[in-house]
Order: C-alpha cells, then sequence, then structure tokens
C-alpha cells in the first residue's frame, strides 16, 4: 500500500523527516515489489520499526517501510526452541504469541515496543553479564537485498554472513523473517533498594557476577542509587505478582510520575533540579516481587526524552561513572533524569556493543524539550577515553573513522554491506556518517 507521507518523528523527537512516500507491504513479496520500484526509480528505501531509535538510524528520506502490516510467528521448530517471526512483529506482542508454545525471550531491555527487526539492528539489550543483546539469539534471517533478491541466512546457507546479518543497522537488506532461538518460559523475582551510590560502585563487578540481572539507576545531585537485581525461577516456584494497584502506584505515580515532574521543575526553574531530585531519592523505597520474565522486564516509559548509552570494558565502569559524576558537579548542571547503568556478556555479532568483551553500559538521558548537546558532549568525551562503543539506535557524534578502530571486523562488515547493498539503496545521512558513504 502506498500512501503520500506527512512528517515522521522519532519517539524521543530528535529526528524527523518528510518522505517521499510510504508504503505499507503485508508481506516479504510486497517489500521485494517496494525495493524494485524504488531501485527503478534511483530512490533510497529503509524500513522502519517502531521508531524508538533515539539515532538518526531509522530516517527515510524517500521510501519509507512501514512494516507493522508484516507480524506474527510463520514457523516454529519445538526441538530447538526456534521460532520464526515477521521482521515487523513487536516485542509486546511475543509473550502472547510465545505462551502456547511455552516459550520466552532469553533476556529484554526496558520497553517492549521495539520491532523485532529494529531492536535487534541497533543492538538493543538488557542487563545481565551471562546474556548477550537481543541479536545475538537470531539463528537465521531472511532479507530483500539492495538488488532486491531474497536471501536466506542461516546456520547451513550462506552461514558465513550470520555475524553481520544478526546486527545490521538496516544497512544489508529489509529483513522479512527473523528466527529466534528462546528459551522455556521462566519467572522472575525482583529486587528494588535504594543504596548509596559510592558502595555500588567499589562492589560494582562483584554485583553485576553476584546476579542474573542486576543494573542501577542514580539520579544526579544526590548520594544513592536505586539498584535493581532479577533473579530467574523456574514458572511453578510460587509467585508473589504485584498488585495492579501498587503496579500503578510505584511505576506511574512514583517512577514517571516523579520523573515527569522534576523534568518539567528542571525545564522551567533549573536550580530546583537538585532539590527536586533530592526528594526524589527520599521517596525511592525497597520493593519485591516475582512475576513471568515479560512482566518484570518491560515497563512504560511515559515521560519523553533523548537518550546517549555507551558500552564500555565491563571493568572501566566505575572511574568512567566518577568522571561522568564529577563532571556534573564542576559543570553545574541541573540533570533531571537519571543515569542508567548495565551489564552483558560478550558476543561474537560484529557490530554488537559488546563485541568480544565483557560490557558495562552507562545511559545518560535528558528531557526532551532541553538541549542535551552539552551534557552529552561532556558526558562522550569520557566515555570515548575509556574505549566506549556508542547505541547505534542512541544519540551519539561518532564517525567511521572512530568506528573503525572501536570494531575488530568493521571493514568485514563493509565488505559484506559492498555484497548486498551495492548501490547504497538502504543509507541515510546517519548510515554515511558511522559506514562511510
Ligand atoms: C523509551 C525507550 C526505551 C529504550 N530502552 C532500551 C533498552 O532498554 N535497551 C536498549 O538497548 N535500547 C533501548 N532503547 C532503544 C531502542 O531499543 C532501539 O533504538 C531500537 O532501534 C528501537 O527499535 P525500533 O523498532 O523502534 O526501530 P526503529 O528505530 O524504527 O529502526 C531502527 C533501525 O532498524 C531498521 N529496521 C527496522 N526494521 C527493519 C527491517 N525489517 N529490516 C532491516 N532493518 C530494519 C531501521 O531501518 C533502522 O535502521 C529504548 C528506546 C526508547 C525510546
Amino acid at each position: 500500500m502506498t500512501a503520500s507521507g506527512g512528517t515522521w518523528r522519532n519517539w524521543g523527537r530528535s529526528e524527523r523527516v518528510r518522505p517521499r512516500r510510504v508504503e505499507r507491504p503485508a508481506s516479504p513479496e510486497a517489500v521485494q515489489r517496494a525495493v524494485e520500484a524504488a531501485a527503478r526509480s534511483g530512490l533510497r528505501i529503509k524500513p522502519v520499526g517502531a521508531s524508538h531509535s533515539f539515532s538518526g538510524i531509522a530516517v527515510a528520506p524517500d521510501v519509507q517501510l512501514d512494516l507493522d502490516d508484516l507480524s506474527g510467528i510463520t514457523a516454529v521448530d519445538e526441538a530447538t526452541g526456534r521460532v520464526t517471526l515477521r521482521a515487523g512483529t513487536r516485542l509486546f506482542r511475543l509473550p502472547e504469541l510465545l505462551a502456547p508454545l511455552g516459550l520466552a525471550m532469553q533476556n529484554m531491555g526496558d520497553i517492549d515496543r521495539q520491532s523485532v527487526a529494529g531492536a535487534t539492528s541497533t543492538g538493543t539489550h538488557g542487563t545481565g553479564l551471562g546474556f548477550g543483546g537481543l541479536a545475538t539469539r537470531i539463528t537465521g534471517v531472511r532479507l530483500v537485498t539492495g538488488t532486491g533478491e531474497f536471501l536466506t541466512v542461516n546456520a547451513t546457507e550462506n552461514a558465513e554472513l550470520l555475524p553481520a546479518v544478526r546486527l545490521g543497522l538496516g544497512a544489508l537488506g529489509v529483513l522479512v523473517e527473523v528466527e529466534l532461538e528462546l528459551v522455556p518460559e521462566f519467572a522472575l523475582h525482583a529486587a528494588e533498594r535504594p543504596e548509596p551510590l559510592d558502595a555500588v560502585l567499589e562492589s560494582w563487578t562483584e554485583r553485576v557476577q553476584g546476579a542474573d540481572h542486576f543494573e542501577f539507576y542514580w539520579f544526579p545531585h544526590t548520594s544513592r542509587v536505586l539498584t535493581m537485581t532479577n533473579t530467574r525461577m523456574p514458572l511453578n516456584a510460587p509467585l508473589a505478582p504485584q498488585h495492579p494497584l501498587a503496579r500503578f502506584v510505584d511505576d506511574e505515580l512514583l517512577a514517571n510520575g516523579a520523573v515527569g515532574t522534576v523534568s518539567v521543575l528542571g525545564k522551567i526553574a533549573p536550580p530546583l533540579t537538585p532539590h527536586a531530585a533530592k526528594l526524589v531519592e527520599r521517596a525511592l523505597s525497597s520493593r519485591e516481587w516475582s512475576d513471568r520474565s515479560a512482566k518484570v522486564y518491560a515497563s512504560r516509559r511515559a515521560v519523553r526524552f533523548r537518550e546517549m548509552e555507551y558500552a564500555l570494558p565491563l571493568e572501566e565502569v566505575p572511574a568512567a561513572f566518577a568522571e561522568v559524576r564529577a563532571l556534573i558537579e564542576r559543570r553545574g548542571w541541573r540533570v533531571s533524569f537519571p543515569i542508567e547503568v548495565r551489564a552483558a556478556a560478550p558476543d561474537d555479532v560484529w557490530l554488537s556493543t559488546a563485541y568480544q568483551r565483557p560490557t558495562g553500559y552507562i545511559a545518560v538521558h535528558r528531557y526532551y524539550r532541553e538541549d542535551p548537546t552539552e551534557y552529552f558532549a561532556g558526558v562522550e568525551e569520557i566515555m570515548v577515553a575509556h574505549g566506549g562503543r556508542p547505541h547505534w539506535g542512541k544519540m551519539h557524534t561518532r564517525t567511521a573513522e572512530y568506528l573503525r578502530e572501536a570494531y575488530p571486523r568493521f571493514d568485514d562488515f563493509l565488505a559484506v554491506r559492498d555484497q548486498l547493498d551495492p548501490e547504497r539503496r538502504f543509507t541515510n545521512p546517519y548510515l554515511d556518517r558511522v559506514l562511510g558513504a
């Protein structure tokens, strides 16, 4: 289906474009026709998932492919737990689709709005030193290349391309199907606790090593953090889910409500931010509950923000974090959004931020109505000095020159790009910057 396009904006309102046209293919063949048509007209073409990337990676100046109609399960291999999904399937649909199969995602990030292809193509990750990002669970894909051909990549067909296409930045083709290796459904015990920042930083390595999933949030201008520790449990263990009202009060009123209030205050009266942050710090409280994994992993983000996130060698996290804290104090910035710190296992996906190194992530956020440039630039300088790799879906200013140094297989990835998209049918200004034209 072809529609005349209005202006597209991403979730964080950091990118906008008016595509020449928007198409909404409902089958792999319709995707192929769209790529062929774009090629005949000499236009670039770009699929969009949930538009949740903060970077310009999903910007489609010419033809935008809306893949919301390319959704659902197409094949199941019960013996291996592998499920093939249409690439536009949103992550929040997975619990309902997978429940009859008794399967679940091995790990998840903070939210579940993304599409399977959008999330994996940008290196979306959760936390847990024993678990890789979402793309590491991909065992095969089917895509339409820049020359309009279908290509299957899995362990038996074109296997040498798998480390590239699992996390392809949308630069290698339009994924139409993704095969994911899932795990038997499981539950999580969640524990949230306010703790002193210094103690958490000092014990960072032990904390991430000692838990299935550990992360913490720090509100700048305070000395305490909220730690979150999730422990994997069998589904048949006794569960203690949160009462919906308690969840509403904790997540909507206290979490989203507090962040919203501090953010708006920070915008209209910046000097009040540290005071508001201290009030939030005092309101932080301990809570514990357990539930099916998907219900624990995903939360709702009601207040819009912009984000930059860097992946660091795991052991660099405490030093880099301390520098960020000192920088905020030195520069007198009033930062209303918390800094989030997570971890992930090393993997072998060429452009994964955790490629071949145990990884810690430091993410900084800014309310979407505030200009993040100065804050993000200052933090980015610190991250770069610690050997950081930027999250592809979040704001950063790195170029191909830097990324070639950061990723040992960068040139191998470019060679696959030359092979699958020789005419740069899928490029956009962001990809030109990070991969080179
Ligand atoms: C509130 C919020 C919370 C977030 N939490 C996390 C988190 O916890 N962890 C984390 O790592 N990230 C997180 N992110 C970032 C987000 O997961 C990623 O940036 C991801 O890109 C979003 O997926 P999407 O479906 O919105 O993709 P989009 O932003 O729409 O697209 C991203 C890229 O994927 C490409 N693409 C989409 N579909 C296809 C396809 N079929 N074939 C080929 N390429 C395709 C697009 O062309 C584009 O290049 C968060 C973002 C927001 C806004």
